[in-house]
């Protein structure tokens, strides 16, 4: 009698019986098959996906006005106030697009893709990992340098979503609201009007690549990155609401800048405005015909229609960037040597000194870290192990930890 009541045991779901399923789970008034079970599991996984991150809940009243944004990249980011403005702005913008999209309004937004054009270490990719903390949608930096056209070594540009599809767990609708950082930017100008470029799998045709993405279009994304192959499996994602937002160092541009400004410099006004003209920082006066100069086709350019700039660092921002953002490099030291209950101080002098020998070895912003990290490396050694209370940095020690340090490899770095 077990036997026959055993045999109308069906899953509840999709009516197989127990013979046809691998095992049942008896519930209070049914049963789920293993199958069913399974899927019920990715169907809950599916919902729950919709709602981490919560873009399809953002909220107005809740989110950061660009003041507040531009207050929060001030924590952590010297000067550079033109690019903060441009970003926060954009940021705040992005977001109220996404939002108008649920309202279904008929005036519609446009999205404003943002590039960013400063020297090398002058905080490009700082600011773009600084408001990364703060966004409440899916966000990732992505290098412009490793993407060639298709059929050559490299990445396609399509991989440049796979980052972005990791972050968002691969949930598309996410990912399709989410930000890309492209560094490098100018990594991918055209060969003939940049001499700097030594690789170049035709600049253009990864620039036409990349205009499709910033276009607004389905593509095709790998989704472990690199390169497609015929047995992956695509997944598409709709690039129209993606904000991306481009940087480069574009060496050399301020030559094509002052080119400009000259010709442009001509007749009597033009008397007036060289006498404005300040020719220790040419970025600020960057335009769009600059970066076509440089090798960036048209099409690419219109697609970023907000362009902004960041300055070279002085010492005085040097000096800043030492000790002023919240997580300074010398507030990290201090840091680690609080871990071993040292208390580290450094005399003022030592500050001026550090940015001295960045500024004679041309290091920049980049080379501050090398230079702490060598002065402070024997000290990192030897103060776990005793017992001290206070280490006290003087000029001195800094001083006799550089030069005998190798001077060489600090420049190489
Ligand atoms: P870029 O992307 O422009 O080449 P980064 O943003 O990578 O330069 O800067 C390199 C490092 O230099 C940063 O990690 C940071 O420590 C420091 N730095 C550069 N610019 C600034 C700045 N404006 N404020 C604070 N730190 C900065």
């Amino acid at each position: 009698m077990a036997d026959s009541r055993r045999a109308k045991n069906r899953c509840s779901f999709c009516g197989r019986s127990e013979d046809e399923v691998g095992f049942l789970i008896t519930g209070m008034n049914g049963f789920i098959c293993d199958s069913c079970a399974v899927q019920a599991y990715e169907i809950t996984q599916d919902a729950l996906g919709k709602n981490k991150g919560g873009t399809s809940k953002l909220n107005m009243q809740e989110l950061p006005k660009p003041v507040e944004i531009k207050a929060f990249l001030d924590q952590y980011v010297i000067g550079q106030d033109d690019a903060k403005r441009f970003l926060a702005v954009s940021v705040y913008n992005h977001y109220k697009r996404l939002m108008q999209k649920d309202g279904g309004d008929d005036v519609e937004i446009e999205k404003s893709n943002i590039i960013m054009v400063g020297s090398t270490g002058t905080g490009k990719t700082l600011l773009a990992r600084t408001i990364a903390k703060l966004l409440r949608v899916p966000f990732t930096i992505v290098d412009a340098t490793v993407l060639t056209e298709a059929g050559y070594v490299g990445e396609d540009i399509e991989s440049i979503l796979t980052r972005l599809l990791q972050v968002a767990d691969y949930n598309v609708p996410e990912a399709e609201r989410g930000i890309v950082f492209i560094d490098e930017i100018d990594k991918i100008a055209r060969k003939g009007d940049n001499p700097s470029i030594t690789r170049d799998v035709s600049g253009e045709g990864v620039q036409q690549g990349l205009l499709k993405l910033l276009e607004g279009s389905v593509v095709n994304v790998p989704p472990q990155g690199g390169r497609k192959h015929p047995d992956q499996k695509m997944i598409q994602v709709n690039t129209k609401n993606i904000l991306f937002i481009c940087g480069g160092a574009f060496d050399g541009i301020e030559k094509k800048i002052a080119q400009r400004l000259n010709t442009h410099v001509v007749g009597y006004s033009a008397v007036r405005n060289t006498a404005v003209i300040d020719k220790k920082n040419l970025m600020q006066y960057i335009a769009p015909q600059d970066l076509k100069a440089f090798g960036l086709i048209p099409e690419i350019i219109g697609r970023l229609p907000v362009l902004t700039y960041l300055n070279p660092l002085d010492r005085a921002a040097l000096r800043a960037i030492l000790t002023e953002p919240k997580n300074s490099i010398i507030r990290q030291y201090v840091k680690l040597f609080e871990m071993d209950n040292v208390k580290l101080v450094f005399e003022d002098a030592v500050y001026e000194y550090i940015v001295d020998k960045a500024v004679e070895y041309k290091l920049g912003a980049r080379g501050l870290r090398s230079i702490v990290e060598t002065i402070m490396m024997d000290a990192m050694f030897e103060i776990p192990s005793q017992h001290g209370d206070d280490f006290i940095v003087t000029l001195d020690y800094a001083k006799r930890q550089l030069e005998k340090a190798n001077v060489a490899r600090l420049q190489s770095a």
